[in-house]
């Protein structure tokens, strides 16, 4: 039985909205239970590369002619019986309702571990709603936004300790089942030299991703693979650069935005969220005068959520008056507000005159090769072996020494290392941070995401 989530919680709080996002719509199963006329939706899902089974309860409340809080009790315990843990959800905007509470007070006397999550907490409506629900008496609450994507990592936080419990992450096979990332044509191999890498230009409204697409489309590139011939308006286009296969994804989208009148358009997260998933590095395009807003640092996050390689290429560039001012500025204010994006390539460009734009190729290809990048093992050890020396880990309880056995690379697209420990539960964040930092510096892995895994055993 693999590691199995349910979430529960009254009708309207985000349940199918949460679960969608967990599996995402594609991978959804719908199961008909024998007994349950309303369907039951299950799936596997995927979080931060973790992978579980989940099972969504929405629909189960309107089915019987007895009480809210029968049904609502005939729900929980179906699903909860299955379940290694699970998922309370309350709506933070609508606050703490007596229907929660009877939730809460049920769950309280069944086994299953409960982690409370108060959804909707986009934006600053939810905040009222978040401190109200630590009066349920479940814990600490996880604050996500379940339609905006927010909280996810949080969300994995909760739910890592569980799937260690339940030996999710503690088996040996370290390949498909737990870290799956839903990369395309997801194979943990090597890549086939000849398949194209996948790009992706994403950006807020106006910056110019549009004109971006097209210089790049336009200039005189040889038009290759199957595509080779198709227009501009196809859905992906790949043309060779330096010789290298290129596939950008979405161009369809990129045209159909242009023609929109800018008034009405607003940046769609959910479509830039479908668009990263389609690729393999994300061009994040920002305009030169307004660099690094919410809604970039929204994105910048949600490409390193789904383990993307991120270049952000700094557009309109030929407008800027002072380059070398500018230039400094931008650095400063990128290390400031995206430290998760330290190393990330940065490139100055001009869509419109098309200077800047090779430069721009030769960074996403560079950032590919490092997302796909594999460190020996041996190599790994003896860097652990200097830094542990440098910095060791803290005292455990009762003074006695933190036991770190050795590291390896579990997989590529993006780095990810599992760490082998004597109590995995027991190194603090921070120092698991410090080997994500050292890691990236000493073996080269600017922008693109690390994934570090803690885990018991030999
Ligand atoms: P369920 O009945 O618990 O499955 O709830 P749904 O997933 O159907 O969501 C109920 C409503 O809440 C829908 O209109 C959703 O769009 C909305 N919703 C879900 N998640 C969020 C969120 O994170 N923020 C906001 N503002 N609305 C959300
Ligand atoms: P999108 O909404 O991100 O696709 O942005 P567009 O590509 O439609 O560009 C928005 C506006 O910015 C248009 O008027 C473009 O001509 C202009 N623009 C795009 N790139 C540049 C550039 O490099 N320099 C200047 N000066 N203007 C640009």
């Amino acid at each position: 039985m693999p590691f199995t989530v349910a979430i529960i919680g009254r009708p309207n709080v985000g349940k199918s909205t949460l679960f969608n996002r967990l599996v995402g719509r594609k991978l959804a199963i719908v199961h008909d239970l024998p007994g349950v006329t309303r369907d039951r939706r299950e799936g596997r899902a995927s979080l931060m590369g973790m992978d579980f089974h989940v099972v969504d309860t929405a629909g189960f409340e309107d089915e019987g002619g007895d009480s809210i809080e029968a049904r609502m009790r005939r729900q929980t315990d179906l699903a909860v019986g299955e379940a290694d843990v699970a998922l309370l959800l309350i709506d933070s905007r609508a606050g703490v309702t007596p229907l929660d509470r009877h939730f809460a007070d049920h769950l309280r006397r069944l086994p299953t571990p409960v982690i409370l999550v108060a959804n909707k907490c986009e934006g600053k409506a939810g905040a009222p709603g978040l401190y109200e629900s630590y009066g349920l008496g479940m814990g600490e609450p996880v604050p996500v936004s379940a339609e905006h994507g927010e909280g996810m990592y949080e969300l994995f936080e909760a739910l890592r300790p569980y799937a260690e419990k339940a030996g999710a992450l503690d088996d040996e096979d370290e390949d498909d089942d737990f870290f799956a990332e839903p990369v395309p044509e997801a194979d943990d191999a090597e890549p086939d030299p000849g398949r194209p890498l996948t790009m992706v230009i994403v950006g807020r409204p106006n910056v110019g991703k549009s004109t971006l697409g097209n210089q790049l489309l336009g200039q005189d590139r040889l038009l290759t693979g199957p595509e080779a011939g198709l227009t501009r308006d196809a859905i992906a286009v790949e043309w060779l650069h330096r010789d290298r296969p290129v596939k950008l994804v979405d161009t369809a989208g990129l045209r159909k935005k242009a023609q929109i009148s800018d008034a009405i358009e607003k940046l769609s997260v959910s479509n830039t969220i479908e668009s990263i998933r389609r690729s393999e590095v994300v061009v994040l395009v920002m305009d030169a005068a307004a660099i690094l807003d919410k809604q970039d640092l929204t994105i910048a996050r949600l490409v390193v959520e789904e383990g993307r390689a991120l270049v952000i290429a700094i557009n309109k560039w030929d407008v800027v008056d002072d380059p070398q001012t500018a230039l400094k500025r931008l650095r400063d204010r990128l290390e400031t507000s995206l430290p998760q994006a330290k190393g990330i390539t940065t490139v100055t460009l001009s869509a419109l005159t098309g200077r800047g734009v090779d430069r721009l190729m030769d960074a996403v290809i560079e950032t590919w090769d490092t997302w796909n990048k594999r460190i020996p093992t041996a190599g790994l050890n003896r860097w652990l072996e200097e830094v542990i020396d440098r910095h060791p880990p803290p005292a455990l309880p009762g003074g006695r020494r933190y036991k770190i056995r050795y590291m390896t690379q579990a997989k590529a697209r993006p780095p990810t290392f599992v760490l082998f420990a004597t109590k995995p539960d027991q190194l603090p964040e921070s120092y698991v941070r410090y080997l994500i930092n050292g890691l990236r510096e000493a073996f080269k892995l600017p922008g693109v995401p690390i994934r570090l895994f803690v885990r018991g055993g030999k």
